[in-house]
């Protein structure tokens, strides 16, 4: 049985392209970029190319990006370092109520230092209000942060309308592009931002690397302390293998976005199409067109997440559920919560999400066997028997 993955917004796998090109950094190009000898001059201008590599790709300098250990550390960098070193200005911060783990806790952790953070609602298709932000901001607002696109619902954030309220009042604006960054065009100026967060993972690079923006004259205090790489920004010895990996795959991405682009999104539409004519009682979760080329989050009444994803597995495909297991109790999303979903529905969530292994053979597998889980696991369901 071929294996099939559709869950390329939790990882991707790593390009064999890229893995090559991080070899020799793992023993002949060895050398410490911040050594004076050939050596590691050698691994320096590696670095220095794989930072140039991020900065085309996003339309940045490229002094203005620091490696960083991925993306969760890239938004704890903007979140905690734009709140740290704008303390004297004020102590507000506007948030969304769907993002990431990686930027709501940090959010959480200032809270506890003496910040206030205001989470931003979102619309039904996960749309945060330009103008909620406008009318959000204090006269202690120090950061704006939204994320470009959201991880589960695939919902495409108004980044470039926020930026021209941000502009206007002088706040610094971050934003979390994780999961857009090497699959739709990211450019720092047309979105206007001053942070921005890049994963290597999410976009077929190896894992533990990533990247924060930081448009030249951003008010930051450093992420970590101790040497001065990355001009001071954030200490210790680079990832060199990572890197170089992380810009190989930027330099594919680059290269192939326009094509995966359009075919994502024909595989996608053909297969939420086939899903609804499929199966009764789905909704889609996420906007409708502002949506991320590979992102599916659909709700099944009368089915839990996890069974139809564990169902899956044992067919093969790999997918994944709107739900976190959080020790013995299964929590709802809070984006799917935030779009609000009635518990039951979120809890009925799948999200399938396609990438460059991705074929129409897989499409059309996941239209034969979904429909069969969803009917086999709605005959034992307690919730419609309870309904008939
Ligand atoms: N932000 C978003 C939107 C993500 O999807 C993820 C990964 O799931 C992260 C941040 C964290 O990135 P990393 O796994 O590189 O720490």
């Amino acid at each position: 049985m071929k294996k099939i993955y559709l869950d390329y917004a939790a990882t991707t796998p790593t390009h064999p392209k890229v893995v090559k090109a991080m070899l020799p950094y793992f023993s002949d190009a060895f050398g410490n970029p911040s050594s004076i000898h050939s050596l590691g001059q050698e691994t320096k201008a590696a670095l220095e190319e794989a930072r140039g590599k991020v900065a085309h790709l996003i339309g940045s300098r490229s002094e203005e990006i620091v490696f960083t250990s991925g993306g969760t550390e890239a938004d704890n960098f903007a979140v905690k370092g734009v709140a740290y070193a704008n303390r004297q200005k004020g102590n507000h911060i506007i948030t969304s109520a769907i993002e990431h783990h990686a930027v709501l806790e940090p959010c959480k952790f200032l809270e506890g230092q003496g910040f206030e953070v205001t989470y931003l609602p979102v619309d039904k298709y996960g749309l945060v209000d330009p103008e909620d932000v406008r009318k959000a901001i204090t006269g202690k607002t120090i950061l704006i942060s939204v994320m470009h696109a959201n991880n589960e619902i695939g919902t495409i954030e108004p980044i470039a309308e926020i930026a021209r309220i941000a502009r206007e009042q002088e706040i610094c604006l971050h934003t979390d592009a994780v999961q857009t960054t090497g699959h739709i065009p990211v450019n720092v100026d047309d979105l206007g931002v001053d942070l921005l967060s890049i994963s290597a993972h999410k976009l077929y690079g190896p894992k533990g690397v990533g990247a924060l923006y930081i448009r030249k004259g951003t008010r930051i205090v450093p992420f970590m302390h101790g040497g001065e790489q990355e001009r001071g920004r954030r200490a210790s010895t680079e990832n060199i293998p990572a890197i170089v990996g992380f810009g190989k795959a930027v330099e594919i991405a680059e290269g192939e976005m326009k094509d995966e682009m359009e075919r994502l999104t024909f595989l996608r539409d053909e297969l939420i199409q086939g899903l609804f004519e499929r199966i009764e009682g789905i909704y889609l979760n996420g906007h409708p067109s502002l949506r991320l080329p590979n992102n599916i989050n659909i709700s099944v009444e009368f089915v839990e997440g996890e069974s139809m994803a564990i169902s899956m597995d044992l067919e093969g495909i790999a997918a994944s559920t709107g739900s976190a297991c959080a020790s013995s109790a299964v929590e709802a999303s809070h984006v799917l919560l935030a779009l609000g979903l009635p518990a039951w529905l979120c809890h009925g969530s799948l999200r399938l999400s396609l990438g460059r292994e991705t074929t129409r053979e897989d499409i059309e597998r996941v239209l034969e066997v979904l429909p069969r889980i969803v009917t086999r696991l709605r005959a034992m369901s307690p919730f419609l028997k309870s309904k008939a």
